[in-house]
């Protein structure tokens, strides 16, 4: 899959208007299962998973449907894999990202706040009145915590 067309798949599930918590779920255990990766960078997607993948800063409950690899078109193992980590631009907001927190790959692509915020975004619409709360002080830049504040 190139580029192009990774980045075309994922606007046009953006614009679907259906939830993108199936698919960045899918994409975060992906690379989490990656044992190629660096540990604290496999670490890091799984908290984020299990937290804002649940909509809450630290949920472990997990009922949300994901992609089963073994059943999807082929290509679709690339796709969450791109959708995480290359070369291209933030997939929410089109600029790169350039952070240097500790435990990140080198080539993660996402402006950490911006995965949150997509993550809220599905909370707004499909949360219980606490993952509202949580979801609206993301997207008001009130409490998104820092790679670090995991890490150390
Ligand atoms: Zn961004």
């Amino acid at each position: 899959m190139t580029f192009q067309e990774q980045s075309d798949l994922f606007k046009a599930l953006q614009q679907s208007g259906m939830p993108l918590t199936p698919t960045l779920n899918s994409a975060l255990e992906h690379v989490a299962g990656d044992k190629s990766m660096n540990d604290s960078f496999r670490v890091l997607l799984w908290l984020w998973r299990r937290s804002w993948g649940n909509w809450y800063p630290f949920a472990v409950k997990d009922n949300h449907r994901r992609l089963n690899l073994s059943t999807a078109p082929p290509g679709t193992a690339e796709f969450l894999t791109e959708l995480i980590i290359g070369n291209g631009p933030c997939p929410r907001c089109n600029r790169n990202s350039d952070s240097k927190e500790p435990g990140l790959h080198p080539n993660f692509r996402w402006h950490i706040s911006c995965l949150a915020k997509l993550y809220a975004a599905d909370a707004i619409t499909s949360g219980n009145q606490k993952q509202r709360e949580w979801a609206q002080a993301v997207l008001n830049d009130a409490e998104i915590p820092s790679p670090s504040s995991y890490t150390s």
